[in-house]
């Protein structure tokens, strides 16, 4: 007996480390086409081309979910915000972090197999608006391809990660930056960019997967007409784009970046691309005799050997709030008018669900998912709608003239979060729901009297309201932020079920054949929620903000499902306090859960906080407000609304340069920590507006220390 223990455990040794998966990231066209053939994979972003985010596996059901439990946790290398899709190939796992770093790991254990990190300058996090996140890897003949924050589109070899090529897809002198997921079909890779907050001109561009060539490139909004055509597959169409804007767009750059969906389209070859906000946002300020801004907010139809223009539909025509229209979209086939119609289906930030016929173009309907109102029926005290409904004749929305803020302020819904962000939707066809993580948040806007464009800085034209002192206040404006996961019919155009969320943001979510909907929390649960009932069947907790799409694989007969997590997947609206705080940072997390498995997730070691007492300032009540305004627009973005730290990036108002105006100065003005990411104001502030911030933040580290208790007497 013996014995027979002891070769059994050589046996098992064996097993571990010889008999690995090895990665080949063996996937082309002709297998994701077919990827229902192999349920057991994730080849590409929303597993299928059409990204319905479906399974069909169905071992984990409503049944047995009960005994699902941690079958592994990988911890990433970076607390900043965790956004990815994992894409499983052969028990393989493609994932990435922050900062742009790949991960390939074992899918069984989770034990590294490679890791590339594209070695990205830190500087460039001051360029990303909404964090240095990056949502997932296309794996594709062998392949990872990689967008990086910098702007380089990078192609790994899958066996090790080294670097098979890279090519720069922006001018990295403007704030361009990638965070979405490349997506691969016929032998090109199509990739976009971000940025709009800050002034460029968006794009989407296809580049050969085994050259790294571009083939073609579509620009979203027009350029100076001075410059003349620009050589790109936009170029038959943007005169008439064109001709849908006034004033002097180009100073800003227009905006319009592809931040997120790009999905390819079999049937008609095709890439539809969703595109995001106007740069500046104040549409007054961008175009100022009016115009709807073409190709602003839209869902784009381009041909995908060529990038010719095929169709378009404009959710939020000459939009003004940041309304992108860049939320993930989903193909289906849809029973409509008692005939199947191929669609596209997408709900973006200004809260209407959209079915586009998707060979033309066509809209089948616009619903409005969250509550819309004309202003004769708002609710007494109620941020006002921007719309509230879609003119069935035209297609345009029916607006509530009120929402743009031409007299210089409005409290709008949705706000610039949007009714619903990058947080991905699924549907099931079996259910005929979509599952989408649904928000409902207001903002302020007012037109900046004092706007000026700063080169690589926050552009938006709009005056961002600083955080309100008084934390009775502040309980009023988190306590209006809801969040919910709707299941939604797109053929009815009803909401059939919901799961109300604590905070605004929710997770991604996942549907299988096992008659489940996976979705994260930004308090850190991970739930399964019966697809026809919404009941919650299992929960999680995964001690961290779970925002990120969820997916599901089988390796060796066994169904896993995965979502990642991570502190920074929410830390600015920790930081506004619109999320629970839930410990200290901790690096970004992938999880996997199987039947049967009961691992426990790493415990958070929780820090007690140390609240030095804040510097003493003397200034007046103007000068205080003005350090308000200035830390609003240059540094509130990172740093947190009112100064109020999330976690993932240094809390000012406990940072030792507080105390120092010769190291503020230094930290601010000098650049000194521009290695760490911290960029540097000297073109922006001076030495007496540095104080002034420095005064704001001090007055913010006061109240933190008032209630800390540490104030007292
Ligand atoms: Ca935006």
């Amino acid at each position: 007996m013996k014995a027979l223990h002891v070769s059994a455990l050589i046996v098992l040794v064996t097993v571990a480390c010889g008999t690995g998966p090895t990665p080949s990231g063996d996937v082309d066209t002709a297998r994701i086409l077919a990827a229902d053939a192999e349920p057991h994979n994730w080849l590409t972003h929303g597993r299928t081309y059409g990204e319905q985010r479906f399974s069909p596996l169905g071992s984990i059901d409503a049944g047995n979910v009960e005994g699902l439990g941690l079958a592994w946790t990988y911890e990433t290398r970076t607390p900043r915000g965790a956004s990815a899709t994992p894409i499983v190939v052969d028990g393989v796992m493609y994932v990435t972090s922050a900062w742009s770093l790949v991960y390939a790991l074992d899918a069984a254990t989770g034990e590294e197999l490679w890791l590339h990190d594209p070695g990205v300058d830190r500087s460039v996090g001051s360029k990303a608006c909404c964090d240095v996140v990056n949502r997932g890897v296309a794996v594709y003949e062998g392949k990872v391809f990689v967008g990086v924050i910098d702007g380089r589109l990078v192609a790994l070899d899958a066996a090790d990660g080294s670097v098979v090529w890279e090519t720069v897809t922006v001018d990295q002198t403007q704030p361009y930056t990638i965070t979405g997921a490349p997506r691969a079909a016929n032998g090109l890779v199509f990739i976009g960019n971000g940025g709009a907050e800050y002034g460029v001109r968006g794009y989407v561009s296809a580049y050969d997967a085994d050259s790294g060539a571009l083939r073609w490139r579509f620009y979203t909004v027009p350029g100076n007409p001075a410059d003349g055509p620009d050589g790109a597959a936009s170029d038959p169409i943007m005169a008439d784009a064109a001709a849908s804007w006034t004033g002097e767009w180009w100073r800003y750059g227009g905006g319009g970046t592809v931040w997120d969906a790009i999905v390819y389209d079999d049937a008609f070859d095709q890439v539809i691309i969703g595109v995001g906000n106007g740069s500046p946002w104040n549409h007054q300020i961008r175009s100022p005799q009016g115009g709807d801004n073409l190709f602003l907010s839209s869902i784009v139809a381009l041909d995908a050997q060529s990038g010719a223009y095929r169709w378009h539909y404009q959710t939020t025509p000459g939009d003004t709030w940041d309304y992108t229209a860049t939320q993930p979209i989903v193909l289906a086939e849809l029973p409509i008018d008692g005939r199947s119609r191929p669609v596209a289906m997408q709900m973006p930030k200004n809260g209407f669900f959209y079915v586009l016929d998707r060979e033309t173009g066509e809209l089948l309907s616009g619903t409005p998912v969250v509550p819309m109102f004309p202003t004769e029926a708002t609710p007494a005290g109620f941020p006002v709608s921007w719309a509230y409904a879609i003119d069935e004749e035209t297609g345009r929305p029916v607006e509530n003239p009120e929402a743009r803020y031409r007299d210089g302020t409005a409290v709008v819904r949705p706000g610039a979060f949007g009714a619903h962000n990058w947080h991905p939707m699924s549907y099931s066809p079996e259910t005929g729901l979509v599952y989408i993580p649904v928000q409902e948040l207001a903002l302020d806007y007012t037109t900046d009297p004092a706007f000026e464009v700063f080169q690589g800085h926050w552009n938006t034209g709009v005056a961002l309201a600083p955080f309100p002192e008084d934390t009775a206040v502040r309980a009023v404006v988190v306590g209006g932020a809801t969040g919910y996961l709707a299941a939604w019919d797109p053929v009815e155009g009803r909401e059939v079920w919901r799961v109300e969320r604590a905070g605004a943001w929710n997770g991604g979510t996942l549907a299988t054949a096992g008659g489940l909907v996976f979705q994260g929390t930004v308090d850190g649960l991970f739930q399964a929620v019966d697809a026809v009932t919404g009941a919650v069947v299992w929960e999680h907790d995964n001690l961290a903000p779970t925002l990120s799409g969820p997916m599901t694989y089988e390796v060796d007969g066994e169904q896993y499902v995965s979502v990642m997590s991570g502190t920074g997947s929410a830390f600015f609206l920790i930081a506004g306090g619109l999320a629970p705080e839930r410990g200290a940072p901790i690096n970004g997390r992938v999880h996997a859960f199987k039947l049967g498995a009961s691992q426990a997730v790493p415990a958070i070691e929780v820090e007690a906080e140390q609240v030095p007492a804040p510097p003493a300032m003397t200034v007046s009540a103007a000068e205080l407000e003005a350090g308000g305004a200035l830390y609003t627009r240059f540094c509130g973005v990172c740093h947190g609304v009112g100064a109020i730290g999330g976690g993932a990036i240094t809390d000012l108002r406990t940072s030792d340069a507080l105390q120092s105006a010769s190291e503020w100065s230094d930290m601010v003005l000098g650049g000194e920590r521009v290695r760490r990411g911290m960029a540097e104001f000297g073109d922006e502030l001076s030495a007496e507006t540095a104080e002034l911030v420095r005064a704001y933040v001090a007055r913010q580290a006061a109240l933190l220390h008032e209630a800390s208790g540490a104030g007292g007497g």
